[in-house]
């Protein structure tokens, strides 16, 4: 299991990254970080991790009976051989609602908005199904699209990356990942993975238990994409908190 020192270890080589790299320009995409596989194959020094334990592996567990609300689920209908579901607490979800404006036509939701899942994964053997949980959502308050693509500066980053140690200390017996990102396509834009958005996934959300949503907060839907491929999945809002 990747636990909460080599998650915490992580992100100082991040935060190492983004102060080594004050040269750059400031509105990098996030796909210039190899945020969450370091430990895989990496090319900048600062990022070698050579004491990384063994890398996560999901829990093993029965897929659980989740209250989901129907009306704003993911606009995906699942065919029969179903391998991903991504379950959303309603704390995440109110927390990126909040952030995107969702329902709202309001100035800060006019360009894309995006920030880090945090929560849970674990695999259904009997289903086949690999099924994530976000518990928490961190917000690139900086982030500031231009309308074609998200473009979070490392400053962006590093906010992010700060609110999660926080929240690591916080609740040091609970087995967090990153297990995925969000971004909105607003106005008329369609739910949908651009090419940027599919490299930005691949470099950074490559593990098979790592899944991106993307939203339209005015036109409220909202799709959900799994693994380096991302491959659409369907998702749920959970309609209570707890597990
Ligand atoms: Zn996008």
């Amino acid at each position: 299991m990747l636990k909460k020192n080599s998650l915490k270890r992580i992100l100082a080589l991040l935060c190492q990254k983004l102060q080594g790299n004050t040269m750059s320009n400031e509105t990098d995409e996030i796909s210039n970080f190899n945020f969450i596989s370091p430990h895989k194959s990496t090319s900048g020094r600062k990022f070698q991790i050579v004491d990384l334990s063994l890398p996560y592996q999901p829990e093993e567990m029965g897929e659980p009976q989740y209250s989901i609300i129907p009306s704003i689920g993911s606009d995906f209908v699942e065919g029969q051989n179903v391998t991903h579901r991504l379950y959303i607490s309603e704390q995440a979800r109110k927390q990126i609602f909040r952030h995107i404006g969702w329902g709202k036509n309001i100035a800060d939701n006019q360009v894309e908005q995006g920030g880090i899942m945090v929560g849970h994964a674990f695999v259904d053997k009997e289903k086949g199904l690999t099924v994530g949980v976000v518990r928490q959502a961190f917000t690139g308050q900086s982030a500031r699209g231009s309308g074609a693509y998200l473009e979070l500066s490392h400053q962006t980053w590093k906010e992010m990356v700060d609110q999660v140690d926080e929240f690591l200390d916080a609740n040091p017996s609970e087995d967090f990942q990153i297990i995925g990102w969000y971004h909105t396509h607003p106005n008329g834009l369609s739910v949908f993975m651009s090419g940027t958005d599919r490299a930005t996934q691949s470099r950074m959300f490559a593990e098979i238990w790592q899944f991106a949503i993307v939203l339209n907060p005015h036109k409220q839907i909202w799709r959900a994409f799994y693994g380096k491929d991302a491959v659409e999945c369907k998702g749920f809002m959970l309609a209570y908190t707890g597990t």
